[in-house]
C-alpha cells in the first residue's frame, strides 16, 4: 500500500477484519523505557509487582453471570456470521455471537461519516480512527450522558481535565514502566507477530481460509510494553522519555489531594475524567474495538476500608444502569466477574460489563476494587502523604478505590451494533435503520421541505432547533428518500414543511422507529423534539 508500509498500515476499510501485519517498526524487542535520569530517582522502597499488570487485567476462561440470558438479537436481518467479520479476542469470547456482520457495520460508519481510517488517503495507520460528522456528535453525546450521570447529578463525584503527559515517575509508580505489557510472539515464516495469550483464533495470513496457526514457526514469548513513549525537552541532550498515557486514572489518584481540598469533598467522594488514553496494541483489532488511540471515561470513588464491599456494588448496579439507560438491549450485556488468577494482587474484586459484539463477548467496562494501592505508591514515590483523617473518629488512613472505567470507543461501537436493524417495510420495501436511543442519535431532527421554494420558513425552523439541539436540513430528493437517508443514521425525528405549514402553522413529525406522522404546531415543536430527546436518558 503505497505510503502505508513504514507506519504499520492495515486501518483501511477493506482490511480491518484480516490478519494485523507484523508491525513495520521492529520485530526485535523493544527496549526497556529508558530511566529519566538523576532528575528522577527511583525510589530505593520501590515495591516489586508478584506478576504482569496488563494480564492481571485481561480476560480470560472465567465464570459469567448474566444480566438477562444473552440471546441474539432477532430484529436484524441474520447475516451469516462470517469468520472475516472479525477475529476472536481471547478464549473468553466463547461461540455466542452478535448476528450482524462487521463488514455491513464497518461500510455503512465509512459512508456515512461515522468512523473511518485515520490518514485514509495514505492507506490508514493500524489501530487509529477517525470520527467523522456525524462520529463526532454520537461520541460527544455518550461522553455528555457519562458526565451528566456520573459528575453532575451527584455532590459525591468531581471531574477533571488532567494533561495526557504526566511527570514520568508516575508510571513507574503505578507499575506501567516495568509491568504494563504483553506477551508477543513472531512466526519466522509469514514474518506475522501475535499475542501470545491470544493465540486461540488466530489464523496465519498465508494459510488458506479458516487453516490453524499450527504451521507457524513461533518465537518464545516476550513481553512487549504497551506504553507508547515521547521525548519532552528543547534539546536532544536534555531530553527525558515521557510517556502518553495509557490510561486516564493515574492523573486523578495524583490530584486526588489537591482536588479533595479545593472541592472541598469528604471521603466517600469520586473523581471523574473523560480522556485520550494510548497503548501500542500488538494486535489492534476488530474495527475500533482494540485501537492504540482512544478515548476512556474513568471516576475513582475513595471510602473508607469498611465501605469498600458496600461501594463496590453500588457502583456495579450503577454502571449497568447506566448502559441500559442509553439504550443497550440489555440481553447483549452481561457481567464477567475477574477469576482470582485474573485479579491484581492489590484487587479485592472485578467485574467486566461485557457486551455481545459480532465477534464475541467482549469488554465495554471494567469495575474495580482497586484498594488502597494507588494512593500507596503515588505516597511513596513523590514522598507526599495521601492519608487523611476521619473528623470525627481521628482515624487517619489510606482510602480505598473502586473504579469505573467505560472505554468511549468502545461503548460506541456496541451501540452501534445494537441500534442498527435491516427492515422490511411496506410495499416489501427493505430500510436500514439505527435505532439509537434519541439521546445518543447523533442528528435529533432533521428539517425536510416538500419543495425548494419552502426554503426559507423550513430553514428558520432548522435554526430555532439549531439553538438547543443538533438539527440537519435536507431539501435533495424526494421525501421517502430522504427519510430512508435519516433512518439510516437514527435520526429520531423529521419535520416535514409541507404547502399547509403557513396556513395551519403545522409540520409533520415523522417517528423513525414506528414511522408514525403527526401533525405538530410549529411554535411548540422545538419543546416537543428537546422533551422527547431528554426523557430518552
Ligand atoms: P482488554 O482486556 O480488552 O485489553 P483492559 O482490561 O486492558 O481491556 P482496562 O485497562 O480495564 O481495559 O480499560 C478500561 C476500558 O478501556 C476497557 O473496558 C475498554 O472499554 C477500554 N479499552 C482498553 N483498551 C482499549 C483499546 N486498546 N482500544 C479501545 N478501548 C480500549
Amino acid at each position: 500500500m503505497p505510503g502505508g508500509g513504514p507506519l504499520d498500515s492495515g486501518g483501511s476499510l477493506d482490511e480491518y477484519s484480516r490478519a494485523p501485519r507484523v508491525c513495520g517498526v521492529s520485530s526485535a524487542r523493544p527496549k526497556e523505557a529508558a530511566h529519566p535520569g538523576p532528575l528522577f530517582r527511583t525510589p530505593d522502597s520501590a515495591l516489586k509487582f508478584p506478576f504482569n499488570l496488563r494480564r492481571a487485567l485481561r480476560g480470560r476462561v472465567s465464570p459469567t453471570t448474566t444480566m438477562s440470558t444473552p440471546k441474539p438479537t432477532s430484529t436484524p436481518k441474520p447475516t451469516p456470521s462470517d469468520p472475516d467479520s472479525g477475529e476472536s479476542e481471547a478464549s473468553s469470547a466463547g461461540d455466542e455471537r452478535h448476528p450482524l456482520a462487521m463488514e455491513t457495520l464497518v461500510a455503512l460508519c465509512a459512508s456515512r461519516g461515522f468512523i473511518f481510517p485515520s490518514s485514509e488517503v495514505y492507506g490508514g495507520i493500524n489501530g487509529f480512527w477517525d470520527y467523522g460528522p456525524l462520529g463526532v456528535e454520537l461520541k460527544n453525546n455518550l461522553k455528555a450522558a457519562w458526565w451528566q450521570r456520573m459528575v453532575r447529578q451527584r455532590t459525591d463525584v468531581v471531574g477533571i481535565d488532567s494533561a495526557i503527559v504526566s511527570h514520568p515517575r508516575v508510571w513507574e509508580a503505578s507499575g506501567h514502566v516495568e509491568h504494563f505489557s504483553d506477551p508477543m510472539v513472531d512466526c519466522r515464516t509469514c514474518k506475522r507477530r501475535f499475542r501470545a495469550d491470544q493465540l486461540q483464533g488466530e489464523r496465519c495470513p498465508e494459510a488458506p481460509k479458516k487453516r490453524a496457526l499450527s504451521d507457524c514457526d513461533l518465537t518464545e514469548a516476550r513481553d512487549f510494553n504497551l506504553m507508547l513513549q515521547t521525548q519532552i525537552g528543547a534539546s536532544v541532550e536534555a531530553q527525558v522519555t515521557a510517556y502518553l498515557r495509557p490510561e486516564t486514572c493515574q492523573p486523578i489518584f495524583t490530584n486526588f489531594k489537591r482536588v479533595r481540598e479545593s472541592a472541598r469533598q469528604k471521603v466517600p467522594f469520586g473523581i471523574a475524567q473523560i480522556g485520550k488514553a494510548f497503548r501500542n496494541e500488538i494486535t489492534p483489532r476488530n474495527f475500533t474495538f482494540r485501537s492504540r488511540e482512544f478515548e476512556q471515561a474513568e471516576m475513582e470513588f475513595f471510602c473508607h476500608p469498611s465501605q469498600r464491599e458496600e461501594w463496590f456494588e453500588a457502583w456495579r448496579e450503577e454502571r449497568m444502569r447506566f448502559h441500559a439507560d442509553i439504550g443497550f438491549d440489555t440481553a447483549h450485556l452481561r457481567f464477567r466477574p475477574h477469576a482470582p488468577d485474573e485479579l491484581a494482587h492489590y484487587a479485592n474484586a472485578a467485574e467486566d460489563v461485557d457486551f455481545l459484539f459480532p465477534f464475541g463477548w467482549q469488554e465495554i467496562e471494567g469495575i474495580h476494587d482497586r484498594g488502597d494501592w494507588d494512593l500507596s505508591r503515588h505516597s511513596e514515590y513523590s514522598g507526599k502523604d495521601l492519608i487523611v483523617t476521619d473528623e470525627e473518629t481521628k482515624e487517619r488512613y489510606t482510602p480505598m478505590v473502586i473504579e469505573t472505567s467505560m472505554g468511549v470507543d468502545r461503548t460506541c461501537l456496541a451501540l452501534l451494533v445494537d441500534a442498527y436493524r435491516e427492515e422490511e417495510i411496506e410495499g416489501g420495501e427493505t430500510r436500514k435503520v439505527m435505532r439509537l436511543s434519541p439521546g445518543i442519535a447523533p442528528i435529533k431532527a432533521a428539517v425536510l421541505p416538500l419543495s425548494k421554494k419552502l426554503g426559507e420558513p423550513a430553514r428558520a425552523l432548522h435554526a430555532d432547533l439549531g439553538r438547543s439541539l443538533n438539527a440537519f436540513y435536507d431539501d435533495a430528493g424526494n421525501i421517502g428518500r430522504r427519510y430512508r437517508r435519516q433512518d439510516e443514521v437514527g435520526t429520531p425525528f423529521c419535520l416535514t414543511y409541507d404547502f399547509d405549514s403557513a396556513d395551519d402553522g403545522k409540520v409533520t413529525v415523522r417517528e423513525r422507529d414506528s414511522m408514525v406522522q403527526t401533525r405538530v404546531p410549529i411554535e411548540g415543536v422545538v419543546a416537543y423534539v428537546r422533551d422527547r430527546v431528554e426523557a430518552a436518558i
